[in-house]
């Protein structure tokens, strides 16, 4: 068995759509990004290719190269996959904790695991997303941004 874990933070920014796990989410402001901004996504790819010893997002899809310019995540995370499979690695498990003082996103849990199940191909009862505050504390709590941080197993 091979674990991983990602992290990611973004800012939010007004004009720009939220989406998180590939859901678009009902708020005012959206996600500065180069990409659509999923953070939840892109904390999932890193945690994935740590487990694959494979490097991080940032390599195989970087900032700098305008094909990934306000891309939709979900395509990163099939494109992870593809390669955690030629790797012979499937995913017994993901746990994901989205740290964000607003929205409320428990109205939209359900959604975002069956769209990452799907892009991962698994059955939805491997996947866990879980949404804390910071209680008003730090960067999160003061709405400036979401951070996300992922956990994978991944077997052999
Ligand atoms: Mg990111």
């Amino acid at each position: 068995m091979r674990i991983g874990h990602g992290f990611d933070a973004h800012r939010f920014a007004t004009g720009a759509a939220l989406v998180l796990g590939g859901v678009r989410i009902d708020h005012p402001q959206g996600m500065e990004a180069h990409s659509d901004g999923d953070v939840v996504i892109h904390a999932l790819c890193d945690a994935l290719l740590g487990a694959a010893g494979l490097g991080d997002i940032g390599q195989h899809f970087p900032d700098a190269d305008p094909q990934y310019r306000g891309i939709d995540s979900r395509i990163l995370l099939r494109a992870v996959m593809a390669k955690i499979r030629g790797r012979q690695l499937q995913l017994s498990n993901a746990d994901i904790t989205i740290v964000a003082q607003s929205p409320r996103l428990a109205p939209y849990r359900s959604r975002m695991t069956q769209v990452l199940a799907e892009d991962i191909g698994v059955d939805t009862s491997r996947l866990n997303i879980k949404a804390t505050t910071t209680e008003g504390m730090g960067f999160t709590g003061r709405n400036e941004g979401i951070a996300v941080h992922a956990v994978v197993l991944l077997s052999e």
